[in-house]
């Protein structure tokens, strides 16, 4: 109906202004005016009852209003290569404590300019396609999911939805109210907890909406009102209130793995170049392969860092992705206390969720610090000469391609050094279809793998079915959830190694 719609308030114009006033006969005047009105009122009243001029009105809208402005930012200094931008991708902090908000419960309860944003989803499917979690057969299609948000705001039912359902869930069964509960009439809880946070939907909305944002923003009144994390969840949650860990550990056994490395612990009042920030994955036996490459190499350097040691409890970035903004908050407060003890000039991590939360969403309580990935710092020294990694002819002989993890690639940005850094030793990657900024999740991230939301297949099983299409032998990673997700994958598949183990076994 659109183009006839607009057709015919261009039509009306043109008339009325190209004909004479003479020649105008009181018919004629009365035609032209009809064709200007059902035209003006399809693009006015029409789009206030979702008529087809009601996305590009709001879309308008939601560019102007964005609740995200810094996108624009970030996206001008991309474009005049003005600096290294990092992508607006941390969560916003909640005030807990002073303006008890505690999520989202009711569609009235989002902020006015993200239901507008919902308002300007065009219905593409780019999301959906992207998504992860409904790849996997999981109770998650996040256009579903936005055109609930939609029916919620007006009130009614989503029986006239014409796209596909979300994966179990049948058209027709949702129904909401602007101050009815969201969850479960209009969207059920599994449908919050599948999402990996991976923010694929959000890089391809071509109406640039946060999906992510609004998500948590669920999650967090699941949690802080209800408490109804599913799975694992609440015990990762009480162990990092208990124990500062997410598994339970002892917080002294972070870098047992290191003690024969002889890596220094970080002392107050002695700088050092690079302070090591290990994470959860120090925990676990898998990852502290990777460590201990890792620090093998900035042995061989002569690097000056230290681990953070005893003293280093988990950031919280788990607990945010899990709607608990409280612990999140209390956690990143802890850690903010530990820092500011040490004199460091950068922060190094093996772990992009890590990262991701020392670099950007600690800077909203107030803490800067310079936080680089571990491939960064491994470039930058096969670039300056520091190090000089040759990998040997059966390695260079394995058809190996890199996965991105999402919190360093769409989060941060950074694709390119993991890259580089392969093609220093003298590895050449073979790009799976889905690769740098368009990666597909390995179904780690966003807590996903504690509350554990069953599927048809998993997500990790797709991500390995994308190397064997390219004829992988070896996927390399960075990332700890990448690592264990990718080699929790049975049967026959490609061996699973990070930069890191890539690197220190060029260098021996
Ligand atoms: S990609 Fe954006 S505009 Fe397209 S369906 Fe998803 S939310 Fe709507
Ligand atoms: S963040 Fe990832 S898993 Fe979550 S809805 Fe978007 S695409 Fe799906």
């Amino acid at each position: 109906a659109l183009p006839w719609l607009l057709g015919s308030f261009a039509l009306g114009i043109a008339l009325f202004t190209l004909v004479p006033a003479s020649a105008m006969s009181g018919g004629f005047a009365v035609l032209c005016a009809a064709l200007i009105g059902v035209g003006a009122f399809a693009m006015t009243f029409g789009a206030a009852k979702g008529g087809p001029m009601k996305h590009a009105v709001a879309g308008l809208l939601h560019l102007a209003f964005h609740p995200r402005q810094e996108r624009f930012a970030a996206t001008r200094e991309a474009w005049t290569g003005n600096g290294t931008a990092t992508p607006p991708t941390a969560l916003k902090l909640a005030d807990v404590e002073q303006q008890q908000d505690y999520g989202v419960a009711k569609a009235v309860e989002f902020r006015w300019n993200q239901l507008l944003s919902f308002d300007a989803c065009v219905q593409c499917g780019k999301c959906e396609a992207a998504c992860p979690a409904f790849a996997a057969g999981q109770p998650l299609n996040p256009k579903k999911l936005i055109q609930d948000l939609v029916v919620g705001m007006a009130g009614g039912t989503d029986a006239a939805y014409a796209g596909s359902p979300t994966p179990g869930i049948p058209v027709g069964q949702h129904r909401g109210t602007p101050n009815g509960p969201i969850v479960s009439g209009l969207i059920e809880a599994q449908t919050l907890w599948s999402c990996t946070t991976c923010r694929a939907c959000v890089q391809e909305c071509p109406m640039l909406i946060e999906h992510v944002d609004a998500i948590v923003d669920m999650r967090r009144n699941q949690t802080l009102v209800h408490g109804t994390v599913p799975g694992k969840g609440p015990e990762v949650l009480a162990n990092l209130r208990e124990t500062g860990t997410a598994g339970g550990y002892d917080k002294a056994a972070r870098y047992d793995w290191s003690v024969d490395l002889n890596a220094p612990i970080a002392q107050g009042g002695q700088r050092v170049d690079v302070l090591l920030v290990a994470g959860e994955g120090a925990f676990d036996m898998r990852y502290q392969r990777t460590l201990r490459a890792l620090v093998k190499v900035l042995n061989k350097a002569g690097v000056n860092y230290a681990v953070l040691g005893a003293q280093e409890a988990d950031t919280g970035d788990v607990a945010r992705r899990l709607g608990d903004e409280a612990t999140f908050q209390h956690m990143a407060q802890q850690m903010m206390r530990t820092l500011a003890t040490l004199s460091f000039a950068r922060i190094v991590t093996a772990d992009p969720h890590v990262m991701h939360s020392l670099r950007n969403e600690y800077r909203a309580l107030g803490a800067r610090y310079d936080v680089l990935h571990h491939t960064t710092l491994l470039a930058e020294l096969a670039a300056s000469g520091r190090i000089a990694p040759k990998a040997a002819e059966a390695l260079r002989e394995k058809r190996t391609t890199y996965h991105d993890p999402c919190y360093l690639g769409r989060y941060n940005g950074e694709i390119e050094a993991p890259r580089k850094l392969l093609k220093t030793i003298g590895i050449q990657v073979v790009e799976m279809e889905r690769n740098g900024l368009r990666g597909r999740c390995c179904g780690g991230g966003g807590g996903a793998p504690l509350t554990d939301i069953p599927g048809k297949q998993r997500i990790p099983d797709i991500r390995m079915a994308d190397a064997r299409a390219v004829g992988a032998d070896v996927v390399a990673v960075a990332c700890p959830n990448c690592t264990a997700m990718l080699e929790g994958v049975v049967g026959p598949r490609a061996e699973v190694l990070d930069v890191a183990e890539l690197v220190a076994a060029s260098l021996e």
